[in-house]
C-alpha cells in the first residue's frame, strides 16, 4: 500500500526549520508590541459569505481559490484564505469600537488558497499582519508601512522596497474607471480574453494583468493620480510626506491597485528583490468601506498589511540572515540501565524544575552511544551515572565545550551546573 503523502501545496515544517519560523515570529511579536498592536486569533473557518462579501465575487480568491465545503449540518463554510474579513468580522462582533476607537490588532496565521503550487506559492501559507481600525488619518496608513519596515529592518532584511499609491475615495474611482473604460475602448479587441470581461465588470483590474499584451497597451493609459478627488489627493500627499519626513524609500507605483470597490486611498506593496516571479513579501492598503460590506450599520474606517513568512524565509534565506541556531541543551545523562536509569530518569527531572534542560537515555544504549546523541543536543555537560556513582553519591560532570571535567556531588549538581552556565 502507498503510504500516505501530505496534500499537495503544503509543508511540513520540521524541526531543523521551525527555528527559523520561531525567530521571525518573535520578531514580529517584539515589533507589534512597540507599536501598541495586540494580537487578535479567529477562527480557521468562518461561513462563505464573510469571504464572498469581504474580499469579493469577482477576485480570484473567491471565484478560484477558495477551500469551500458543506460541513454535515449543510452550511457552506470556507477555510480562511486571508485575514482582514475575519478580523473585520470578529472586531464587528465583539463591539471593540466601543472600548477603543483605535484598535490596533496583529494576527500570525495559516492561511489557505487553492493555487497552483511553485515556489513562494502555496495552498496552506503562513501571514503575518496588522488592522489599524478606527482613524482616517494618513498617520495610521503610515505607522502600518512603518511597521512592516521596523520587522523586516529588524530581521535584517536589505533587498526590498516599498511601492505605494493611492486609489482614491469611490468618487475618484468612479471617474478613473470611466476615463480607463475610455481609453481602452479602441483597443478592446487587443486585451486578453479575462482583461475583455474585466472591462465590464472591474477595468481596474486591468491594470494588474500579467499578459505582455495587456501590459503593452497599459504604458500610456490614464493613472488614477489624475482623477483623485482633492480631498483623496490631500491624503496621498500627506502620507507620502510623512514617508519623507521618517526617511522611509518608496516608489509610487500608479498601476498599483486594488480592484474593489470597498479600497480606499492607500496602496502599498514590500517587494523583495530576490524573490523572482513571486516577488511580492506583503500588501497592504485602506478599506475604510469593508464593514459596511460584511453587515456594519456605518462606515468603520480601517488599514492594514498582510506579509508572507514562506516568502520571507526565501527573502532571509537568500541574504543569509539566520543566526546560527542556539537550541543547546544544558545536560544529557548517561545511564546503564536497572537502578541507574531509574536514578538518572528522576535526576533529571528534578533538573528541569531548576530551570536546567535535561535530556535522559531513552533506549538502553551504549555509553558510546550515548554521548553520541549528547552531540547530537549541543549538550553543554554530561553526567556519567553508573553503579558507583549511585553508591558514592558523587559522579563526573563533563564540560563537553572546555573538555573538562569535575566530581561532584550529586545534591549539589543543579547549583554547579547553575553557576557554570
Ligand atoms: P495577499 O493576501 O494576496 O495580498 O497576499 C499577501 C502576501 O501573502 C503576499 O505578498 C505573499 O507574500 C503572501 N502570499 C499570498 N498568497 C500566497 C501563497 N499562495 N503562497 C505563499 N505566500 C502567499
Amino acid at each position: 500500500m502507498k503510504s500516505i503523502q501530505k496534500i499537495k501545496g503544503t509543508q511540513d515544517i520540521l524541526p531543523d526549520t521551525s527555528g527559523k519560523w520561531q525567530y521571525i515570529e518573535n520578531t514580529v511579536r517584539t515589533i507589534m508590541e512597540r507599536y501598541g498592536y495586540s494580537e487578535i486569533r479567529t477562527p480557521m473557518f468562518e461561513v462563505t459569505d464573510l469571504f464572498a462579501r469581504g474580499i469579493g465575487q469577482l477576485t480570484d480568491i473567491v471565484s478560484k481559490e477558495m477551500y469551500t465545503f458543506l460541513d454535515r449540518s449543510k452550511k457552506s463554510v470556507t477555510l480562511r484564505p486571508e485575514g482582514t474579513a475575519p478580523v473585520m468580522r470578529a472586531y464587528l462582533e465583539n463591539n471593540l469600537g466601543e472600548s477603543r476607537p483605535v484598535q490596533k490588532l496583529y494576527y500570525i496565521s495559516p492561511m489557505f488558497r487553492q493555487e497552483n503550487p511553485q515556489a513562494g506559492r502555496l495552498r496552506q501559507f503562513h501571514q503575518f499582519g496588522v488592522e489599524c481600525i478606527g482613524p482616517q488619518a494618513p498617520e495610521a496608513d503610515v505607522e502600518t508601512i512603518l511597521v512592516g519596515l521596523d520587522i523586516y529592518q529588524e530581521l535584517g532584511l536589505k533587498n526590498f522596497t516599498v511601492k505605494i499609491n493611492s486609489v482614491g475615495d469611490a468618487q475618484s474611482r468612479f471617474a478613473y474607471k470611466v476615463k480607463l473604460q475610455e481609453f481602452l475602448k479602441p483597443h478592446f479587441s487587443q486585451l486578453c480574453p479575462t482583461c475583455q470581461q474585466r472591462y465590464e465588470t472591474n477595468p481596474m483590474r486591468i491594470l494588474d494583468c500579467k499578459n505582455e499584451s495587456c501590459n503593452a497597451l497599459l504604458t500610456n493609459a490614464p493613472r488614477i493620480f489624475e482623477a483623485l478627488t482633492e480631498e483623496a489627493r490631500a491624503h496621498f500627499d500627506k502620507v507620502l510626506s510623512l514617508l519623507d519626513q521618517n526617511e522611509v524609500k518608496y516608489e509610487i507605483d500608479h498601476r498599483l491597485v486594488r480592484g474593489l470597490d470597498y479600497y480606499t486611498y492607500t496602496a502599498y506593496e514590500f517587494i523583495g528583490g530576490a524573490l523572482g516571479a513571486q516577488n511580492a513579501l506583503g500588501g497592504g492598503g485602506r478599506y475604510d468601506l469593508l464593514a459596511e460590506e460584511i453587515g456594519a450599520k456605518k462606515q468603520t474606517c480601517a488599514v492594514g498589511f498582510a506579509a508572507g513568512i514562506e516568502r520571507l524565509i526565501m527573502a532571509m534565506e537568500s541574504e543569509n540572515l539566520f543566526p546560527e541556531r542556539n537550541d543547546r541543551i544544558d545536560v544529557f545523562i548517561a545511564t546503564f540501565g536497572g537502578a541507574t536509569q531509574d536514578a538518572g530518569f528522576k535526576l533529571a527531572h528534578q533538573l528541569r524544575k531548576e530551570n536546567i534542560s535535561v535530556v535522559t537515555e531513552l533506549m538502553g544504549r551504549s555509553l558510546k552511544a550515548q554521548m553520541r546523541e549528547a552531540n547530537r543536543y549541543g549538550a553543554r555537560f554530561a553526567l556519567i551515572l553508573g553503579e558507583d556513582e549511585l553508591q558514592s553519591g558523587r559522579a563526573a560532570l563533563k564540560d563537553l565545550v572546555k573538555s573538562e571535567q569535575k566530581e561532584v556531588a550529586l545534591i549539589d549538581l543543579a547549583e554547579e551546573i547553575k553557576n557554570q552556565l
